[in-house]
């Protein structure tokens, strides 16, 4: 897992704050999150060995992170420490569920394109190399180059959405945006239109999730597989979920409609719990699930 690693500030309040308004806040939480981070310990609460490159501050909040990453036995030998505060986002929820959210990237923006090169024996020693878009760019695209050269599976989750390098397509085994990420990254609404033009890039495999309606995948064939019905009270890290299932899935060798099957699963699950990490789910849990 080669990606972010950030402190939540959840603050619940009646109503957002206005310009130049100061608020008292209901409730306070701090929690563990930022994409790289929480497919990490999605990844590993399915059952994988998971290491985890990035980067965090030389500051107490970049100590609880590592624990945190440590807690869950994720490999953190590679988590560096760099002179910027640790990444952060500061989320404001109000009583519809209304929210803004403040997001500072800090320490993960200093994990180099050297630090991967470094790092190209881990590579070697893994299946899978999973990225996502809170990191710089060219970081992204060294660990896609490398995982490609050494013959592993490269997944890229490309969000939040940015302007990609058409280098990378060519790395990349399976890109996973959401249907606003997709657009975002082609200008095309429609999905199976918009899912051709990154084939056409170089992707090799598409997947798109689509919320509710599970997820749409274009590859050798075509399939859209229909999500689980299940109450959704959160879809904070569905997302998060979903990726890391698609690595569990396919490294177990299952055909990519059953593997899709499991990542919406994973998803749906996620969704019944409120937050970002304390949602994920572990696999004995999608095992109950399926029976
Ligand atoms: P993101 O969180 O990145 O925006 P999605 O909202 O598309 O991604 O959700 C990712 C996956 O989680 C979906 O493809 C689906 O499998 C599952 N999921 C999300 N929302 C729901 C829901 N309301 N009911 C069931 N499954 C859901």
């Amino acid at each position: 897992m080669i990606g972010s690693i950030n402190m939540d500030y959840v603050y619940t309040v009646k109503e957002l704050p206005r310009k130049g308004e100061t608020l008292l806040v209901e409730t306070f939480i701090e929690n563990p999150g930022g994409k790289g981070a929480n497919q990490a310990v999605a990844a590993k609460r399915l059952g994988a060995e998971v290491t985890m490159i990035g980067a965090i501050g030389k500051d107490i909040v970049g100590n609880k992170l590592k624990e945190n990453l440590e807690k869950e036995g994720i490999n953190v030998k590679n988590v560096k420490k760099v002179d910027f505060p640790s990444g952060n986002a500061m989320i404001t929820v109000d009583q519809n569920g209304n929210n803004t959210i403040l997001v500072y990237p800090g320490a993960n923006l200093h994990i180099e394109k050297e630090d991967i090169d470094r790092c190209e024996g881990i590579i070697k020693d893994n299946d899978f190399i999973i990225l996502q878009l809170e990191i710089s760019i060219d970081t992204v695209l060294q660990a896609a180059k490398l995982g490609k050269k050494n013959n592993k599976k490269v997944i890229l989750n490309p969000a939040p959405a940015k302007d990609l390098p058409e280098e990378i397509y060519q790395y990349i085994d399976y890109i996973t945006p959401n249907e606003t990420e997709l657009t975002a990254m082609t200008g095309i609404e429609d999905i199976e239109l918009a899912a051709r033009e990154l084939i056409k890039k170089g992707a090799k495999n598409v997947v798109v999730t689509l919320g509710e309606e599970g997820c749409y995948f274009l590859g050798k064939e075509e399939l859209k597989v229909p999500s689980f019905k299940v109450e959704a009270i959160d879809t904070t890290a569905a997302g998060d979920s979903f990726n890391a299932a698609l690595a569990i899935a396919l490294g177990e060798g299952k055909e990519i409609e059953e593997a899709l099957k499991f990542c919406n699963a994973v998803g749906a699950i996620s969704t019944t719990k409120r937050g970002a990490q304390t949602s994920l789910p572990f696999i004995t849990e999608v095992k109950n699930f399926y029976k």
